[in-house]
């Protein structure tokens, strides 16, 4: 279960509607413990997509639609996630997860998403439609390395 707080939620909205058409993505800082995950704060990044995923494509993507853009893909640039995760843990917090849009697509992960998911992270995915954000919901991996939804509670933080 993932816990967050309305606030939480209008900045991943917010940051979706801003960057449409193209992919937002951002990390989850927050505390884990054994199945619920508070989240803290969230944390826009840039979506540095640029291609650089190719050769995982070419394996997990069988169909050859071939155009991958910021339209539909994302990346966030192993500096930026270093600098993330010291700039947590010297709060005492963790990277819980990582939150992306799905533009003009459902709320729902791609198997791009499933390939290069890590285990234990809550990963939120926000649906915008037309320029406004109208689902989201949370995933996470189970033992078959498969995406389950999460339970999102909202909380008064
Ligand atoms: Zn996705």
């Amino acid at each position: 279960m993932l816990n967050l707080s309305s606030h939480h939620l209008q900045t991943i909205q917010a940051h979706a509607e801003s960057t449409y058409p193209e992919e937002c993505c951002g990390l989850l800082l927050g505390h884990l413990s054994s199945d619920t995950k508070m989240l803290i704060e969230v944390l826009p990044t840039e979506n540095s997509w640029d291609g650089e995923m190719v050769d995982v494509l070419q394996v997990v993507d069988d169909s050859s639609e071939g155009k991958f853009s910021k339209r539909n893909r994302f990346s966030i640039a192993p500096q930026v996630m270093l600098k993330a995760q010291k700039n947590a843990r010297d709060r005492n917090l963790n990277i819980i997860g990582i939150y992306h849009s799905h533009t003009d697509h459902p709320a729902i992960p791609s198997e791009f998403d499933r390939a290069i998911a890590w285990m234990e992270y809550s990963y939120i995915i926000v649906s915008v439609r037309q320029g406004s954000a109208c689902d989201l919901k949370s995933w996470t991996l189970d033992d078959n390395h498969q995406f389950q939804p999460e339970e999102i509670l909202t909380v008064s933080l």
